[in-house]
């Protein structure tokens, strides 16, 4: 195995202790209960184990890719969550942080559609973070859907992060063929329940 800098680790290690405590009481939306913070977990570990990424900035932000867009709701509680990351880890994983980090002012249908506009626009590591993103959650709605979701909305989720992922593509190939794998995955499952 290859050495890995002991501050990549550290780092990383840093970033799973910050977003467990930030996430400690949420859960995800799947009838399982799980822990909210599995999923930045899984996004990280897609990244480097299925993706072949080993860009520690990349992977400590893509383990606290959700802790400002959920764990906040005030502008004063959000300006200090922000100082706090930036003093923490650094102004490149702030920024890559702030990069994937929905603007919550907006209604979700505004917000979904900036996600389709701006992804052609995002850094390099911003587009891997967001298919690795879509990917984790395409594999949610097939194992573990939340409760109430009808197939209709499991439906057109996969088409919009399909129009969302075609913006992000041309930076890791086995993503972007993960990606289409598991889509098509998804899709004949819930065809073949219809
Ligand atoms: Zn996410």
């Amino acid at each position: 195995m290859d050495t890995i800098p002991f501050n990549s680790i550290s780092i990383i290690l840093r970033s799973l202790d910050f977003a467990a405590k930030r996430h400690r009481s949420q859960f995800r939306k799947g009838e399982e209960k799980t822990p909210f913070v599995n999923h930045p977990i899984q996004v990280a570990n897609l990244l480097a184990n299925e993706g072949g990424e080993a860009d520690p900035v990349l992977l400590s932000a893509a383990v606290l890719h959700d802790v400002i867009e959920d764990t906040v709701e005030t502008v004063e509680d959000r300006n200090d969550l922000i100082a706090e990351i930036r003093e923490i880890f650094g102004d490149e994983i702030l920024s890559l942080t702030l990069e994937v980090t929905d603007d919550k002012t907006l209604v979700k249908e505004e917000r979904k559609r900036m996600q389709i506009e701006h992804g052609p626009g995002r850094s390099d590591r911003a587009k891997k973070l967001k298919i690795a993103d879509k990917i984790t959650n395409i594999r949610d709605l097939m194992y573990y859907p939340p409760a109430g979701w009808q197939r209709s909305r499991i439906i057109a989720y996969f088409d919009w992060s399909e129009q969302v992922v075609a913006g992000l593509r041309g930076v890791n190939a086995k993503l972007d063929n993960l990606f289409d794998a598991e889509l098509r995955n998804a899709r004949s499952m819930y065809r073949a329940d219809s």
